[in-house]
Parts: C-alpha cells; structure tokens; sequence
C-alpha cells in the first residue's frame, strides 16, 4: 500500500513543518492509526506531492515534518463539468466520480425540471477532498455556487465548447422525441475538436424541458451529442460522458 496522501493548502517546502487539517487528523488517529515516524504523502496543486513524516500528535491535530519532492504538480485538464442536482446519494457520486475522471470545475445548475435545489456545499467539498487524495491528483475540483442554467449560460465564454448530452428527439408526441432530431454521438462530434478548454452539460432526473433543449441547441458554442440509444441515469450519463471526453480530447490519450 502507498503512504496515505492528504491535501494541504500551506505552501510544501523541505524541511517545513506543517499540520494536517482537522478531518485529515482525525482519520489520521482513528482510521490509520498512524504514530509518530509513520510516513505520508502531502500534496496541493502548486507544490505538488512530498513525502512527510508525523512528527506531532496532539490536541491539536497532527503535525508532519516535510522531506523530499515526490512529484511536480501536474495540472488536470480544463474541463468543467455542469450537472443538475439530483438525489442527495446521486449528487455524492456524480461529485466522487468526476473528481476520478479528472474534471477540473463542478457547477451545478439549476434547470426546469430540477427538484433538489439545496447542494451542501461543505459535504461535497469534503467528497472532493477524499477522493482527489485517493485518485493521486494534485489539485481539488472546484465546486462554484449553484446557479440557473440562464445565467451560466449568460456571458458563456465561447473559447470552451458546452457539451450537452441531449438523450432526446424533436418529436413532442413520441416517447424520449422519438428518433427525429436525436443528437450525434459524443466521441463523432469531439473528433476534430481541439480547444484548450471544455464543459459537459447533463440534466436532472427528469431530463430538460424541450425549452431549454432549444435555448442550448441554438448556441454556436453547444454541441449536442448522444450518449447512445438507452437513456441513462443522471449519474451514469455524467461518468459515461466524462470518461468519452477523457478519453478523445483530455489526459487519457
Ligand atoms: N428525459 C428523461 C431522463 C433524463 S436522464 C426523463 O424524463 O426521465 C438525465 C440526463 O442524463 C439527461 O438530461 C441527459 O443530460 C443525460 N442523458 C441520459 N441518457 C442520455 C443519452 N442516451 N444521451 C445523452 N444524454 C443522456
């Protein structure tokens, strides 16, 4: 097993002594039940990852002194990821598994159909910590407040393409809009695409109103794309998306 990793914001230099944060602490002494001389990893996205030894272990907390470089920062991709909030359990996984896939940003959106508004922005900061530990990356997704899809789509900047995963067809009498108007496939549209930066898009349970489906179809800087011919979960939608960006434009190739 490597030494556990844990994030610091200080800035990491040799020599330095430096304390875990109060949650890292305490999975620290209750979890791994580390003592002093036990050997971590400490990381952030500007100093990258060092080798640490406990040297403190008190009241408050426990203390680490910083030994060598393990490995230079390397930045994620510039991916954003621009979900509905759905079940409070869905929401966990769709913030676990896209800080996994590497996305750089997490927004959620307020659209039409979206039923739970409230997102707890500590409890998934605190996702995004563990995981980002645990997947060996060096920097910490950002999560933004959560904001109507207008108005995240108000001043869009145009130099990062928004792809919309659009499950559905333009025929309003036909189940999912039948097959008329059904989107290309993700990885067909992204083929000659080579911007520095990108978003993905996916709804809420209930999918989007065919209003906003037009509003997003209409902009120069959407593409709409299909996720292949079953209509998936919002969470499996928002993983199986990421990884297809991954993989034909981001850090997988
Ligand atoms: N419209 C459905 C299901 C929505 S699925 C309903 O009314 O219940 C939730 C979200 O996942 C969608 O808004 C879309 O962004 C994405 N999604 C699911 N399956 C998809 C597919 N086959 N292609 C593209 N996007 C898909």
């Amino acid at each position: 097993m490597p030494d556990p990793r844990f994030h610091l914001d200080d800035p990491i230099t040799e020599g330095a002594q430096l304390r875990l944060g109060a949650l890292d602490s305490r999975h620290v002494g209750t979890v791994l039940r580390l003592g002093i001389g036990a050997s971590v990893r400490i990381f952030n996205a500007r100093d990258g990852e060092w080798r640490a030894d406990i040297d403190a272990k008190d009241r408050n907390g426990i203390g680490v002194r910083v030994r060598g470089l393990l490995r230079p920062a390397r930045p994620s991709p510039d991916l954003d990821l621009l979900f509905a909030p759905v079940k409070r359990d869905a929401t966990d996984l769709i913030v676990e598994k896209a800080t996994e896939l590497g996305v750089r940003r997490l927004r959620p959106i307020i659209t039409m159909r979206t039923i739970t508004e409230t997102v707890r922005a500590d409890r998934l900061a605190a996702i995004t910590r563990g995981a980002a530990a645990q997947t060996e990356r060096f920097d910490i997704p950002e999560i933004l407040p959560a904001q109507p899809l207008a108005k995240a789509l108000d001043g869009w900047d145009a130099k990062r393409p928004l792809v919309f995963a659009d499950e559905a067809g333009d025929d309003a009498n036909s189940a999912w809009g039948g097959e008329h108007g059904r989107a290309p496939p993700l990885l067909a549209s992204l083929r000659d695409l080579r911007p520095q930066a990108l978003a993905v898009l996916i709804g809420p349970e209930g999918g989007f109103d065919t209003s906003e489906r037009r509003l997003l179809r209409a902009l120069p800087h959407v593409i709409a794309v299909s996720l292949g011919p079953r209509i998936l979960r919002a969470e499996t939608a928002a993983i199986a998306a990421l990884a297809l960006v991954q993989a034909a434009w981001g850090d997988w190739s």
